[in-house]
């Protein structure tokens, strides 16, 4: 079948799955969640028993596990500690390494950027949170162009959820469980009596000729409305809720409520929630040369509001107190990023309330501040 002919609803069995995977590795690194370490993490993955069959997670503030299904659903997690931005923001980045050499010296560029992935089974809320992504370092005046060629080189897979966790509120934050778009194919699995397969819909044209190279049938009406009853039942079972509405007034209008002191007594500003959150993006740069002085590189790092470093300036760090910077850290997230940005940094996966170890709550924060809003007057943005 052809580009032209190929359906925008198909149907594909599990073992067509393998059949994608093949397909895509032909000129990509593909991939996707695996079980390691008793987690789902995102690597690189060859065939379908990569997957996490049987999975599920179990998630809460401050906690984590996996546990078995009672089927062998590939896709019957929510979202792990990793995001997709650690192969497009990566962790750390070589922007440059020069090397001494006899006419004097020369600098490389980072050729790593270069690498094309295929990613497997990427949330709704991960969707989102790339978009965000895109917008900070593709989309602005000065783009990064490594994680630019990066993003326009990659080939996305979603996939609908089929439950949310516990600490998901990805439909608070309008960013899922259903992927509307940012993505090439997007599969919703379905297992029941006429056997383990998934619905595909077409999201790019890059989608269109992959899928026209898979075995694949048409969908049937059933289908597809099976598929929209399992992502109606994911939507129903939201684990949070996040009231956004005025959220960014609320938040800037109480900087000096009582309840940044109550969290900042359980805070560890360990910076947990930063390396884990899909859209967080901040960084710092190191320079390091060789004892022998023939070369030196500069790398960019993550790094978190969290720290004392990350606000450091002639004279000390501007925010000293665990209260000021979890205050930067929610504030920016749900408050400033809007004016920053133009949508909410926040898309509700959940990962900062799971991943936090003293099981801190974003959206409790919050609906501590809506429930006993304090008034405007004498208010200072502190740097205490
Ligand atoms: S909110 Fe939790 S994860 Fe974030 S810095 Fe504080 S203790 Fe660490
Ligand atoms: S702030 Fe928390 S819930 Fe929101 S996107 Fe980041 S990690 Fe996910």
């Amino acid at each position: 079948m052809d580009v032209a002919t190929a359906p925008n609803m198909a149907t594909i069995s599990r073992e067509a799955l393998q059949s994608l995977l093949d397909v895509l590795a032909e000129d990509h690194d593909v991939i996707g969640p695996t079980v390691r370490d008793g987690a789902i993490v995102y690597d690189r993955i060859t065939a379908v028993t990569d997957l996490p069959a049987g999975w599920a997670d179990f998630q809460a503030p401050g906690r984590y596990r996996l546990e078995r299904r009672d089927d062998d659903a590939l896709f019957g997690f929510t979202v792990g500690p990793q995001a997709w931005k650690r192969f497009l923001h990566r962790p750390v980045e070589t922007l440059w390494t020069m090397r001494k050499s006899d006419n004097g010296a020369t600098i490389e560029g980072d050729t790593s950027a270069a690498v094309k992935f295929a990613f497997i089974g990427v949330r709704a809320c991960e969707l989102r949170a790339i978009a965000i992504q895109d917008r900070v370092f593709a989309q602005g005046p000065y783009p990064d162009t490594a994680y630019a060629l990066r993003r326009q080189n990659a080939f996305i897979v979603a996939v609908n959820c089929g439950q949310a966790g516990e600490t998901c509120f990805c439909v608070s934050m309008q960013a899922g469980p259903k992927a509307e778009s940012g993505f090439d194919l997007a599969l919703t699995e379905l297992i029941d009596g006429d056997g383990h397969r998934f619905l595909i819909e077409v999201g790019s044209e890059a989608g269109a000729r992959i899928l026209a190279r898979i075995p694949h049938r048409s969908a049937t009406d059933q289908e597809i409305a099976k598929a929209a009853a399992v992502i109606a039942g994911t939507e129903s079972q939201m684990g949070r809720h996040l009231q956004t509405d005025g959220i960014k007034e609320l938040l800037l209008g109480n900087l000096d409520h009582p309840r940044w002191d109550d969290v900042a007594e359980r805070c560890l500003t360990c910076g947990n929630c930063t390396m884990v959150c899909p859209t967080c993006f901040c960084t710092t740069v190191e320079d390091h040369s060789d004892l022998n002085g023939l070369s030196a590189q500069r790398l960019r790092k993550w790094d978190s509001c969290f720290t004392m470093d990350f606000s450091f300036i002639h004279g000390g760090s501007v925010r000293q107190s665990p209260r000021s910077r979890y205050r930067q850290w929610m504030t920016h997230k749900l408050a400033t990023w809007i004016d920053q940005f133009g949508t909410s940094g926040c898309v509700g996966c959940g990962r900062c309330i799971t991943w936090c170890p003293v099981g801190i709550d974003i959206t409790v924060e919050a609906a501590a501040i809506r429930a006993n809003p304090r008034p405007r007057a004498g208010q200072r943005h502190g740097h205490t």
